[in-house]
């Protein structure tokens, strides 16, 4: 009998595929197939890993102190004895061997397999021996890293949908190019940035689904149904026939959807919306342009800062990444956001750099994006060194995360003006850019006279705005359900921010840009709603830019006005549900 799960979706299609289990801690080894004919040589990179080990093993038994404790000799045995039993050896061959994975692959998928048996034993002391066997997966790890494999060009025969307890926005970014049809994890919300980058992936992906990683086991069958977060284990073969026929239905839809990418984004009543893209790479400026994106409304850099263990990229390893944006962008604006470390995305998996700095209890309020750079200014003015001279190749736009104070406000600007005088006294022209900033605070709504007057466009990041306006955690799915972009205290804080920006008289004595640059502009449901708030300017990830360029082209915001005023105006949910049923009548 299959067994079902519930999640949160946050990647829409369907995926059908064997369930790859990977604990976090093991999400960083690399995963491939190796090319068919090549598993025994994948094989020989094993038993090498193994022997290699074993001499280890015998090296530190011989070396041990005379007065070591006899313990230390034992566990070394135990080491030994484990790394040839034939649970690792043999088992670990049979996943090269059936599935063509790569051998560091084979082993932690393997572990995995051993653990739940090791987890589901009665008696507490083998129980506890999971801790040597994954030693000593550790070390055979270790020993592979010295014999480079060579990741194959081929693909497996059956799709995998990769299961975790969780996943870091970092590790989900090394899965881009990677051999994942779907993903599932326990924890995490609908705008989690691990949420974010599954979205960016294309794929289809539910979080917050709780026990799967317990429930679900190497191997296993799974549909992930994404636009319902729907997670069906070991389903019959008539579900699954059923589901690879929706599979089809929703490509063939994706693939109408192309046809638009051309098209200008233009209302029935002529107005012209600025559709721009949300990138987390260089890379990803193709897919934008192959979206038909009209330039790039936030490139999120922190992801150039991930992963690194505390070595920060410097200033033109920095510029490079900006000028290659700027340029594959071909004179399209180009909006890069300073770095926004911290809440859900340290740089280092679950440390830091710097000394327990995100082990504190609400890393979401503390010390994060502008804060973060502003802590050290040096490190802040590297990066807008980077931006100044990658202006020079087209246009820039420098957008500023997290604003709430007047300080914050004029402390970056100071260090923007600061950067310029660097480059100039060392000989260099800074290009020109446009400031902006996030308004992703409730707080820097209300200070929105003031930041109309300095900033050049302002962007709302959605996301962090509903987190804070709501007090909701937004990578916790304990409360994903009380995470609500249509909360009137939201609407209104947006709507507010949309009609002063466009009263305002800027820095240039016109109406301010302003764009939403949160997971809100990609939504189709709600792109009537945004254009009856005013909303011109759109900026999402690539993969929802055609479907929000759909539902643009069939409305007509003259009429959606009057309507969307009408949902500011509601405060029931049944009245707000109504009032919102209206802007699709
Ligand atoms: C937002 O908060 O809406 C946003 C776009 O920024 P991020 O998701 O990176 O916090
Ligand atoms: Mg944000």
């Amino acid at each position: 009998m299959a067994l079902q799960m519930f999640g949160i979706p946050v990647s829409r299609g369907v995926a059908v595929g064997r369930a790859v289990l990977l604990s976090s801690a093991r999400l960083d080894v690399a995963h491939y197939f190796v090319d068919p004919g090549q598993e025994e040589a994948e094989i020989d990179r094993l038993r090498a890993a193994r022997a290699a080990v074993r001499s280890e093993l015998q090296t530190l038994q011989a070396e041990l102190p005379a007065d070591a404790p006899a313990e230390m000799a034992a566990f070394i045995d135990v080491h030994k004895m484990l790394l040839d039993d034939p649970h690792i050896g043999r088992d670990t061959a049979g996943w090269i061997r059936r599935r063509r994975y790569n051998a560091e692959w084979a082993l932690t998928a393997q572990l995995d397999v051993i653990a739940r048996s090791f987890d589901e034993m009665d008696d507490a002391y083998l129980r506890e021996r999971k801790a040597d066997v994954e030693q000593v997966v550790e070390r055979l790890l270790r020993a592979l890293r010295g014999t480079q494999g060579l990741p194959g060009v081929a693909r497996g025969d059956d799709d995998l949908v990769l299961v975790a307890h969780d996943i870091s926005p970092a590790d989900m970014m090394q899965f881009k190019q990677g051999v994942f049809r779907g993903f599932i994890t326990d924890i995490g919300g609908k705008t989690s940035h691990t949420a974010i980058v599954a979205r960016s992936l294309d794929i289809p992906a539910v979080v917050g689904a709780r026990e799967a990683s317990r429930l679900i086991r190497q191997d296993d069958w799974v549909i992930i149904d994404g636009d319902n977060g729907l997670l069906i284990v070991d389903p019959s073969p008539a579900i699954v026939d059923d589901y690879r026929v929706r599979k089809q239905e929703s490509e063939l839809a994706r693939q109408r959807l192309q046809r638009l990418r051309n098209t200008p984004a233009r209302t029935l009543d002529g107005q012209s919306i600025e559709l721009l893209a949300n990138i987390e790479l260089p890379e990803d400026c193709e897919a934008a342009l192959q979206a038909g994106a009209t330039g790039i409304g936030l490139f999120r850099t922190e992801f150039l800062f991930m992963n690194r263990n505390g070595r920060l990229p410097g200033e033109n390893e920095q510029f490079e990444a900006y000028r290659r944006v700027v340029q594959a962008m071909g004179g399209r604006p180009v909006t890069i956001r300073t770095i926004d470390i911290g809440a859900d995305k340290p740089l280092d998996g679950d440390g830091d750099h710097r000394d327990g700095e995100f082990t504190h209890l609400n890393p979401a309020l503390g010390l994060r994006a502008i804060r973060y750079s502003l802590s050290d200014p040096a490190m802040f003015r590297v990066q807008l060194r980077a931006l100044l001279r990658a202006a020079c190749f087209g246009p820039l736009r420098i957008l500023v995360p997290m604003l709430a104070h007047a300080r914050e406000l004029h402390q970056t600007i100071e260090q923007l003006d600061l950067a310029r005088a660097e480059l100039r006294a060392a000989g260099v022209e800074p290009g020109k850019v446009e400031l902006g900033a996030m308004i992703e605070v409730p707080g820097a709504v209300l200070m929105l006279p003031l930041f109309l007057r300095h900033f050049d466009f302002i962007s709302v990041g959605t996301n962090d705005l509903v987190q804070y306006t709501l007090a909701i955690d937004r990578a916790d799915e304990s409360v994903a359900e009380l995470y609500d972009p249509l909360h009137p205290a939201v609407l209104q804080l947006l709507a507010q921010t949309i009609a002063q920006a466009h009263a305002a008289h800027g820095i240039r004595g016109r109406p301010v840009h302003v764009s939403v640059c949160g997971e809100m502009a990609g939504d189709p449901q709600l792109t009537r709603l945004l254009l009856g708030l005013g909303l011109r300017s759109f900026s999402m990830h690539p993969a929802q830019l055609l479907s929000v360029k759909h539902e643009i082209l069939r409305s007509d915001c003259s009429r959606l006005a009057p309507l969307a005023q009408a949902v500011l105006g509601e405060f029931e949910p049944e009245e707000q549900r109504r009032a919102l049923a209206a802007l699709d009548a």
